[in-house]
Order: structure tokens, then C-alpha cells, then sequence
């Protein structure tokens, strides 16, 4: 008798999920000392001092920068626009985004590094953090401690410190849209109104997760131009970069290794391997990796690594600001017809927003014809045409207006002809235009006229609106 044959059919063990999810490892930032940082320190410490300084700086009787939403003017340093100058500030915007482009096209990531706003407030929260916890080392040693007195000492000195500033961040923003200095005796005095309340500390807690918990999380995930600034480099664009032809193979530079590589006739790279340049790196990234979306140009690397050059008494510049061209031996295009053509255009607009800002009139205009009849006819056979008129003086000096109408001669008026208005003062006008055809007869029921509105004082016309006077078909 033979045995049946058995086959195991047993299922293999379920293979366990694979999460999609890398955990965040905890970057400890080394201090560096050298060019590129003491540039980054006075960049982002003027950014600084430019944000909570400009707040309380006045100019004539009010706040130099003042966003006074409730009665929608913005005064920037003596100029006041208007919701009516939109499109200056979307020219504005524009022109900001196209000098990034050209930035970026000549020299990467130099905004990322030196004065995003990301950027400043990380590097204090850093700066912060060095002077409370100590150097890497000491922190990577504390963070491995279980909890104690002095830790908790730290850590709690840290967490003030950087919720300080995060507060007078959020305070320092608040006092740009309602009087710094009236906000803080509001402030004070608890009667702050609900709105500023919730400004503030929406600002605070954004700058104390954004620059205290998330740092390089907010450049690599959640920067939308550290995703397509690759699109405006080039061969010649200047980059944070590693001379892989000067540094590898790169090693320790230990007597055996050395006398093993000259048994083979093999000379070792200039790189020795330290990773100085990754612990100094606020992203974490190596560079001797190549270039990478991560990089966001600060140039710590550079120092780190010259500073290595220096002790081993090598040339600096292992990892340097080169292009793509030069590191293949090939000659750099500075002049190249993209950056120029990026930077033609941005001296264009740069040039047609400062004509527009100095050429513009401080004072609107607005006029609607009545929705009601097109055109009224009275007892004495004349026509009547109503007008609704809004008169704003802009200006920073209290004025007197003359209007008067063109292109309607004999027609006669209700409103005055003269307006004195104070500064950011509106005047609302109900104009009626009457003619009397049969002694000033119209070559067409459709008749274009012009609202004009001058200065009194210097005779300047200040606007000059086209609309429209209607009578019944002769
Ligand atoms: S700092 Fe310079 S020498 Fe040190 S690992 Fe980086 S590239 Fe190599
Ligand atoms: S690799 Fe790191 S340290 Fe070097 S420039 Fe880029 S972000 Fe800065």
C-alpha cells in the first residue's frame, strides 16, 4: 500500500503592509562659522529687525506702514492706496514673482536661504535653541536623557523663549492693520477686539509650529517653489554644488588607507569624509549626493567644508557656487539669452510700475447714470439727464475741486461747480444736466460728454470721465 501524495498548501504568511510613511528623523543643526554665514546672519537678522521695527516707525502723523482695512486705505511710507489701485498691487506681485524666476535662473535658491521669511524665523528659533540646550552633540545627548530637572530646565527655557517671539510675532502683524501703539495698551488692558485677538494668536501659533517644530519640513513638503524651481535652472545657473572630480574617492584620511591606496597607484579625493557639511545642513541632505529639491542654498556646506580645507591645508572650494558647465570643465554662459531676456522684461515692469505710482492721480472719479429713465421731459420741452457722482480726493492735502462738463454746450446744471474736500474725504453727488434742444439743438439722440474735475489752486486736471447725454429722437 503507497501513501497518497500530499501536497502542503498551507498559505504562505500575509506579507506585512508597507507603510508609504517615512517618520520624520530629528535634525540636529551644527553651528558654522564662515563667509556665507555671517551673510545669512546680517540678511536675516536685518529681515528681522525690518519686520518688527517698520511697525513702529511713523511717518508724518501715522503709521509709517498701515493697513487700515475698515476704511480701506493702505498707507505704505507717505503714500496711500486704494482698493481702486489693485492693479498696481497685482503688478506688484507680478514683478515679484518674475525677479524669483530670474534669481533663480542666475543664482538657485539664494531667496530659500537667505531671506524667506521660513528661513529668518527658523534661523532664531536655531539660535534659540543653541543657546538654551547647547552645541549638537549636547542636544543629541539630552534628547537620549530621560527627564530631569536640568532638562526640563532646557527644554522649558527653549519653549518661552521661542514662544516669545512668537508672540510678538503675531502681535508685531496685528499692529499692522491697528495701531501698534494703540494695540499694545489694548492689549494690556484686555480690550482688544475679537478679531485682533484671533490674528495674533493664529500668527503665534503658526510661527511656533512653522519655524519651532517643522522647519525643514514646511522647504520640503509644503513649499510649492521647492518643487518647480528646477524648472528655471540651467546649465549655468550658479548652485551650491560638490566637486565630485576634486573630492572622491573620498575617505579617511588614516596612514593605512593612505599606504593601501598608494600600493595601487591611487591618489584619494580631497573629501575626508567628516559629513561636517551634513550636520550643518538645516535640511538634512547631504550635497556630495548632487543636487537635490531639498537644497535650499543657505551655503552652511560651503563653510563647513572650507573650514575643513583650511585645517587640512587644501584649497577651499570642494563645495562651492559653480554651475553645472563649469564642474564638466566647460565654459559658464553668464549672459545667456534666458537670463537676459528674465531680466529685460523684469527692468520693464519694474520701470512701468514706478511710472504708474508716480504718475497717478490721487483722486477718483466715479460716475453712474440714474437707473431710472434714460431721459426726462418737462413742461418747458427741455431734457433732463441724471447722474450719480463720487468725488474722493486721495491726495495727502486738503483741496477744492472745480467739475464742470464738456461736450454739452447750453446745458445747465444743479449741482455746484466747486467741491473742498479733506483728505480721503468722498463726496456723493445727484448731478441733473438740462438742455433745451430747440435753442441748443443736438446733432444725435446719443450725445458724448465729458465730466472734467480740476485743482483749483494750480489749475491741474486731476480726472476726466466719458458718459453719455440722451434726448428723444428729433
Ligand atoms: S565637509 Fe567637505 S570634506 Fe567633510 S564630508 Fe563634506 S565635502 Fe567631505
Ligand atoms: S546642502 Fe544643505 S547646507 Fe548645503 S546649501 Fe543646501 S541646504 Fe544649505
Amino acid at each position: 500500500m503507497s501513501n497518497i501524495p500530499v501536497k502542503d498548501v498551507t498559505p504562505p504568511p500575509a506579507k506585512q503592509p508597507q507603510s508609504m510613511y517615512e517618520k520624520r528623523k530629528k535634525i540636529y543643526v551644527r553651528e558654522v562659522e564662515g563667509l556665507f554665514q555671517k551673510i545669512r546672519t546680517y540678511s536675516l537678522w536685518g529681515l528681522m529687525l525690518a519686520y518688527f521695527g517698520t511697525a513702529w516707525l511713523n511717518w508724518g502723523d501715522r503709521q509709517a506702514v498701515f493697513f487700515d482695512l475698515p476704511a480701506r486705505q493702505f498707507h505704505i511710507f507717505g503714500m496711500t492706496f486704494w482698493p481702486q489701485d489693485f492693479p498696481l498691487l497685482a503688478g506688484i506681485l507680478i514683478i515679484c514673482a518674475y525677479g524669483l524666476f530670474t534669481i533663480t535662473n542666475m543664482a538657485g535658491r539664494i531667496w530659500c536661504g537667505y531671506t524667506c521669511p521660513q528661513s529668518a524665523w527658523s534661523f532664531i528659533f536655531m539660535w534659540i535653541e543653541e543657546r538654551a540646550e547647547g552645541t549638537r552633540n549636547q542636544r543629541i545627548k539630552l534628547d537620549k536623557e530621560k527627564m530631569s530637572a536640568t532638562k526640563f530646565r532646557k527644554k522649558a527655557i527653549k519653549h518661552i523663549a521661542w514662544l516669545a517671539v512668537a508672540f510678538w510675532t503675531g502681535v508685531t502683524f496685528v499692529g499692522y492693520f491697528t495701531p501698534i501703539r494703540e494695540l499694545i495698551p489694548d492689549m494690556l488692558s484686555f480690550g482688544m477686539n475679537s478679531w485682533g485677538v484671533f490674528w495674533m494668536l493664529f500668527f503665534t501659533a503658526a510661527t511656533y509650529i512653522n519655524a519651532g517644530w517643522m522647519r525643514e519640513q514646511v522647504c520640503i513638503y509644503m513649499c510649492p517653489y521647492a518643487r518647480f524651481q528646477s524648472v528655471m535652472y540651467d546649465r549655468d545657473t550658479l548652485a551650491v554644488s560638490y566637486d565630485e572630480n576634486r573630492g572622491e574617492p573620498r575617505m579617511h584620511r588614516s596612514k593605512k588607507k593612505l599606504a593601501e591606496m598608494e600600493a595601487k597607484n591611487e591618489k584619494p579625493g580631497d573629501c575626508v569624509d567628516c559629513s561636517l557639511c551634513v550636520q550643518v545642513c538645516p535640511t538634512g541632505i547631504d550635497i556630495r549626493d548632487g543636487l537635490q529639491y531639498q537644497c535650499i542654498g543657505c551655503a552652511l556646506c560651503i563653510d563647513a567644508c572650507d573650514s575643513v580645507m583650511e585645517k587640512l591645508d587644501l584649497p577651499k572650494g570642494l563645495i562651492r557656487y559653480t554651475t553645472e558647465n563649469e564642474l564638466e570643465g566647460q565654459k559658464t554662459h553668464f549672459f545667456r539669452p534666458r537670463l537676459v531676456g528674465y531680466a529685460g522684461i523684469l527692468v520693464l515692469m519694474i520701470g512701468g510700475l514706478i511710472y504708474s505710482i508716480v504718475t497717478r492721480t490721487p483722486f477718483e472719479l466715479d460716475i453712474e447714470r440714474s437707473r431710472g429713465a434714460l431721459y426726462t421731459v418737462t413742461a418747458n420741452d427741455t431734457v433732463k439727464n441724471s447722474y450719480y457722482l463720487k468725488l474722493m480726493n486721495m491726495s495727502q492735502t486738503a483741496e477744492t475741486y472745480v467739475l464742470k462738463v464738456e461736450g454739452l454746450d447750453g446745458a445747465t446744471t444743479n449741482a455746484p461747480s466747486e467741491y473742498e474736500l479733506e483728505v480721503n474725504d468722498l463726496e456723493e453727488v445727484a448731478l441733473t444736466l438740462e438742455l433745451d434742444p430747440a435753442e441748443h439743438p443736438l446733432a444725435t439722440s446719443k450725445t458724448t460728454i465729458e465730466f472734467v474735475v480740476t485743482r483749483k489752486s494750480s489749475g491741474e486736471e486731476v480726472a476726466r470721465e466719458e458718459s453719455r447725454f440722451i434726448a428723444p429722437r428729433q
